[in-house]
């Protein structure tokens, strides 16, 4: 039995290298480009900035390390991508230039395991050699949470298949160079056996963006969450994505791996967070001492530092399980629904912490922290909302247990001590004679 919580040195180095690189070549493009689609926009300059730290990444077999070879990648498992990831987190830039940012690393592991031959050839390969980027369109904007209530209908047409209906918060259409689409194609049966994935390409006639949202109060900017509206938008039969009526199966590859992903970064924002409450407690005085030496401050650090290593091990161990079992097994899932349900609430008493201790300047654009607070709402919503996760683990948590006949429970402790005292009956038996 082995549990062994170190690092090979040879990775080590890869990470050192990893830290050093992310915080001295890719983190200053945070601080130049800073329009929300600059990571994936084509027609972007910083597209032409990041080349040659992708080149550096590729030198250093540090590209694309999300999908495991099995599946056609260059991945080390995911306890590897998890340390790697905690160090992707700390900027906006860096899953680009390491080319593991979503939605393309759920889309890759879709079409590695679900894609044809010709499929994967298309869309895949130039996907992983970070050619072009991709979207995922499955919420709606009647609903979301719920995929019973999901509209957007497909049609069998002879050989091609017709899509009608809407799709909201699509990130990335506009720079997509394919969507992967839910849609209805048996209204029939429940929507989770009746729903099909399908590949419709950028320019297909039918599909349009009625706007792009943005995230956060940025009025009047142009945002990376489309509105999507698909009219009569034919495609081929064979853009068909994974078995007919298997949508939510074929989802399910992308939105577990798009999850515990999530998760990884989530701690590098935490480690940051971290990071400026120390430095700002040592530097800031107040009343003739340094932050520091207050008390309550040092309560805050410290939970700061609890809630970041109880969240680390929970999303290592989920990327151990994952390595263990080879994909999402009830027991992964469980462990990345518990996960993705923790993420906006540790985010969100850390962050309010670093902020707080950070005075007037932490509310500012002048250090990171109010674009982590934005990251509590949105890890709350993004790829599920909080609600569904918790129903899920509770869900899987039940089912491993079961009623308890009687009026008492089983831990009733008359009960048990009882029995107890009828076990231990000789002994006590025995203290009465001497
Ligand atoms: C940054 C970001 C990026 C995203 N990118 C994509 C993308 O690329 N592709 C895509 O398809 N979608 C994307 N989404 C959408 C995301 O998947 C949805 O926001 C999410 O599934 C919730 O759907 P909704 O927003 O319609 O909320 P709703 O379905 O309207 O739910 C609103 C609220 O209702 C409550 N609720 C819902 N269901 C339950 C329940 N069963 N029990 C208790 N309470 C419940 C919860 O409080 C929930 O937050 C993205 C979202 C964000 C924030």
């Amino acid at each position: 039995m082995v549990w062994d919580f170190s690092t090979e040195p040879e990775f080590q180095e890869k990470l050192d290298w990893m830290d050093r690189f992310v915080r001295e070549e890719v983190e200053p493009l945070d601080l130049v480009f800073t329009a929300p689609g600059d990571p994936f926009d084509p027609a972007s300059p910083a597209q032409r900035a990041m080349a040659p730290l992708k080149e550096e990444v590729r030198r250093q077999g540090l590209w694309a390390c999300h999908l495991g070879p099995e599946l056609g990648g260059q991945g080390y498992g995911q306890v590897k991508l998890a340390l790697m990831n905690e160090i992707l987190g700390r900027s906006r830039f860096a899953p680009t230039v390491f080319g593991t940012q979503a939605p393309d690393t759920g889309n890759a592991e879709i079409l590695a395991r679900y894609g044809t031959e010709e499929q994967k050839k298309r869309y895949l390969q130039p996907l992983l050699d970070g050619e072009i980027f991709s979207c995922f369109a499955m919420t709606e904007p009647q609903g979301g949470a719920d995929p019973g209530e999901f509209r957007c209908r497909a049609r069998r047409d002879g050989d091609h298949w017709v899509i009608d209906g809407e799709k909201w918060f699509a990130s990335h259409a506009r720079f997509a160079e394919f969507l992967i689409v839910m849609a209805v194609t048996n209204p029939d049966v429940p929507i989770h056996e009746g729903a099909s994935m399908f590949l419709v390409e950028k320019g297909t006639p039918g599909m349009e963006i009625v706007r792009n949202a943005a995230v956060g109060p940025c009025y009047g900017v142009e945002g990376v969450h489309a509105y999507l509206r698909f009219t009569n938008c034919r495609v081929p039969a064979d853009h068909l994505l994974g078995p007919e009526g298997k949508g939510f199966e074929v989802a399910q590859a992308r939105l577990g791996g798009g999850r515990v992903h999530h998760a990884m970064r989530t701690v590098a924002v935490l480690r940051r967070c971290l990071e400026m409450m120390c430095e700002r407690a040592l530097s800031r005085r107040t009343r003739g001492v340094r932050l520091a030496e207050l008390q309550l401050t040092q309560e805050k650090i410290a939970d700061a530092y609890t809630r970041l290593q109880q969240f680390r091990l929970h999303v290592l161990y989920t990327a151990w399980l994952m390595d263990r079992d080879g994909g999402y097994s009830r027991e992964v899932r469980r462990e990345i629904s518990a996960i993705k349900a923790a993420m906006p609430q540790v985010l969100k008493e850390t962050v309010y912490a670093a902020l707080h201790l950070h005075g007037s300047l932490g509310m500012t654009n002048e250090t990171p922290l109010i674009q982590f607070w934005q990251l509590v709402p949105e890890m709350g919503l993004v790829d599920g909302p909080t609600e569904v996760h918790k129903i899920s683990v509770a869900k899987s948590l039940l089912r491993e247990f079961a009623p308890h006949e009687g009026l008492f429970p089983s831990y009733h402790i008359p009960t048990r001590r009882q029995a107890a005292l009828e076990k231990f009956a000789p002994y006590l038996t025995e203290r009465k004679e001497a």
